[in-house]
């Protein structure tokens, strides 16, 4: 039997990148896995069509449209909030809905997904919020809006851990370090000022990350909750 056979888990931004990675991940260890998507629908399509999994339209700036969505997915026993944008450049010029709507991907849609979630999960169940190394260390200019959301997502999981932790939900938050996907392709030009910040000098792949959300989904990881566990080759060492 598979580790996940007969769980359900919901993936929110899994068309691309990390998430794909890691709707591949569940859905081989035996998941039924549902996952959303915003604006690469063939992507997703794509992705549903290999591994079995269901692409659902929803965009994680709408709030109320996301909680709808889950409370209508029924009991989750695993959701992992990977949606993100970056938004990088002159904070002087960054138009300020720009940075409200970026605030409203990387912030609330964790935090209200993560309650409407809870309100229906079984007892033990799991929550994984991605990240970013850049919560820790943040080396280069023009990525305020994002590190303060990634940082914002390190008292979060604190906090949450605390309001399911009687339930024995687990929340954690996975913090990468440069992977490569379209948000940070390996071979982009800023491949060697990122590799100069690490000790293994060498871009995270999507499923490395993606096998340490399934050991924090997965049976072993009951007692870890309300931590952040980075992936990053040393990016914050
Ligand atoms: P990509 O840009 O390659 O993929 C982003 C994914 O998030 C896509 O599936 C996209 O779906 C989805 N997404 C984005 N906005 C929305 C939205 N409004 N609603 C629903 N889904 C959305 O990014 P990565 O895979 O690189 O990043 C994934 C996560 O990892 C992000 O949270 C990012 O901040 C974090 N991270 C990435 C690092 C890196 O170096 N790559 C390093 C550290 C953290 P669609 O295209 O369908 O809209």
């Amino acid at each position: 039997m598979s580790s996940f056979s007969g769980k359900s888990v919901l993936v929110l931004g899994g068309s691309r990148g990390i998430g794909a990675a890691i709707v591949r991940r569940f859905a081989s260890d035996g998941a039924k896995v549902a996952f959303t998507y915003f604006s690469s629908p063939d992507d997703a399509q794509a992705l549903a069509t290999e591994t079995g999994s269901e692409a659902l339209r929803a965009d994680s700036g709408d709030r109320d449209f996301l909680i709808a969505l889950i409370d209508s997915l029924g009991p989750l026993d695993v959701l992992v909030v990977n949606s993100g944008i970056l938004g990088a450049g002159d904070p002087l010029e960054i138009p300020p809905d720009d940075i409200d709507r970026l605030f409203r991907i990387n912030i609330h849609a964790p935090y209200h997904s993560a309650v409407a979630a809870a309100r229906h999960m079984p007892d033990g169940g799991r929550i994984v919020f991605i990240g970013s190394a850049n919560a820790d260390r943040m080396p280069m200019s023009g990525l305020a809006a994002y590190s303060a959301s990634k940082s914002a997502l390190k008292g979060m999981v604190k906090g949450l851990a605390r309001d399911f932790g009687a339930r024995g939900i687990t929340v954690n938050v996975v913090q990468p370090g440069p992977t490569d996907t379209d948000m940070n392709p390996a071979d982009g030009p800023l491949k060697d000022v990122m590799h100069s910040f690490m000790a293994i000098k060498r871009h995270t792949t999507s499923a490395e990350v993606a096998g340490l959300v399934a050991y924090l989904a997965g049976p072993e990881a009951g007692i870890i909750t309300g931590a952040a566990y980075n992936i990053d080759g040393g990016f914050t060492a």
